[in-house]
């Protein structure tokens, strides 16, 4: 009989899953279910905020992946059945699978911040998916007058792209320098430490001057509730600080059909063998990528698409009743501080079934010549060509 695998999510994690099962086992059905035609990135939006690329190069379509004889399905996953293990959807009929796997992404936990749900988000945009928000965000940013300041606040572990607040706020800072130099930048921050974080400050330093400023949470930087209508947050101690334009980034959690299909604890996140990234509760169910437990790899683009290589694998050894091979991850994060200044954390891992393991890795030097960072800078361009290159294009 035709092996039938079944993948929901066309991001990072889920076109990957789908081109390298369709590729080792092309007689099998493999049927990517995604809910938008087109898939914009969240890596270099923040260059898009930066005003240093436009929204389209932030864009895939999935014809490449159909060409290779991938079923790619444009609707909603609505529910899974994994007794009958079905996948129903919004507008197809239900479809059945071998092996399903779930790369969704992550959804919000509207009203964990007191005051913010999706209706606020539409004032003060999270912009932690690429899409309108992201747009909305940037025309806010542009209509800000100079001399204006824009709050981040930043969320707790565990949480999409650690670094990616604070390559936001360097791009930002970027677009301000250039077009309103009189502006301020406040990071209200739920943590005491951040990714690269030395890194980071030193290049706001050398390129902002006192333009950022970050507020930890140890100096009451948590944001406990929000104020959409009137652009205010208030922290812990009750200091209540003024936006002119709010970016809130909320806590979040697996996206919903992770719940739905139970795969899901209590934290939210999915649970899963680190050497295949197969669900610990439901049987012949994979979910990679952010959606997953996965730490100390974090929730980025890179880790997403090493760990559907793995899954991957495993879903076609198993299939075929092969043996199970041993699972190797990496992963680097590149961040852009300034147009010519790149840095960047690298990292490799192997694992067995209850843990990743970090075996060797580091970040870039501090005090790195002009040189060293526009390497850098480039590298991460060129990762940004290859990653959507070996996944979409
Ligand atoms: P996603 O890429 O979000 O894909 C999930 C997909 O599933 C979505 O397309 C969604 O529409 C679809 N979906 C969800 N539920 C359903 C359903 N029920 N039915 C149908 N479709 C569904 N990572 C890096 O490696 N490098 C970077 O430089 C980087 N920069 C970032 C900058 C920012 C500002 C942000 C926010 C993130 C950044 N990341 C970066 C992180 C990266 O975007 C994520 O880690 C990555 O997208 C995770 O991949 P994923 O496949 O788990 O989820």
């Amino acid at each position: 009989p035709t092996h039938r695998v079944v993948i929901v999510g066309g991001g990072f994690g889920g076109a990957t899953a789908a081109r390298y099962i369709k590729q080792r086992l092309p007689q099998a059905e493999v049927s990517l279910i995604e809910a938008q035609a087109q898939y914009y990135t969240c890596p270099f939006s923040n260059l898009y905020l930066g005003g240093l690329k436009d929204f389209d190069e932030l864009g895939h379509d999935f014809s490449n992946l159909a060409a290779q004889g991938i079923r790619v399905i444009t609707d909603l996953a609505t529910a899974v059945d994994t007794e009958q293990k079905r996948v129903h959807l919004a507008h197809h009929a239900a479809i059945h699978y071998d092996k399903l796997l779930l790369a969704p992404g992550i959804d919000f936990k509207w009203n964990a911040l007191e005051g913010y749900d999706e209706a606020a988000s539409l004032l003060a945009p999270h912009a932690w998916k690429t899409g309108p928000q992201t747009q909305r965000l940037k025309k806010q940013l542009e209509a800000m007058p100079d001399g204006g300041l824009f709050i981040l606040v930043a969320p707790e572990n565990p949480f999409r792209c650690p670094p990616g607040p604070y390559e936001r706020v360097s791009m930002i800072a970027h677009y301000f320098k250039q077009h309103k130099p009189r502006s301020k930048i406040l990071i209200l921050d739920a943590k005491d430490a951040f990714s690269k974080q030395a890194l980071f400050q030193q290049g706001w330093q050398q390129h902002y001057g006192s333009m950022i400023e970050w507020i930890p949470f140890a100096q009451d930087g948590k944001v406990v509730r929000v104020d959409a209508n009137r652009l205010q947050v208030e922290t812990e101690f009750g200091t209540v600080h003024q936006a002119d334009v709010l970016n809130v980034i909320p806590p979040q959690q697996a996206g919903a059909i992770a719940v739905q299909a139970g795969v899901t604890d209590n934290s939210g996140w999915v649970p899963v063998d680190s050497s295949n990234f197969a669900s610990q509760q439901v049987a012949d169910v994979y979910v990679v990528g952010d959606a997953s437990i996965a730490s100390p790899m974090p929730k980025s683009g890179f880790a997403a698409n090493a760990q559907a290589k793995v899954a991957a694998t495993a879903i076609v050894n198993d299939l075929l009743g092969q043996d199970p091979a041993q699972a190797f991850y990496a992963n680097t994060c590149y961040s852009l501080i300034a147009p010519h200044h790149g840095i960047s954390v690298a990292n490799a891992y192997v694992a067995d079934e209850t843990h990743v393991i970090e075996t060797s890795g580091g970040v870039s030097p501090l005090d790195g010549s002009a040189a060293f960072r526009q390497k850098e800078a480039d590298y991460g361009a060129a990762w940004y060509k290859a990653i959507s290159q070996d996944i979409w294009n």
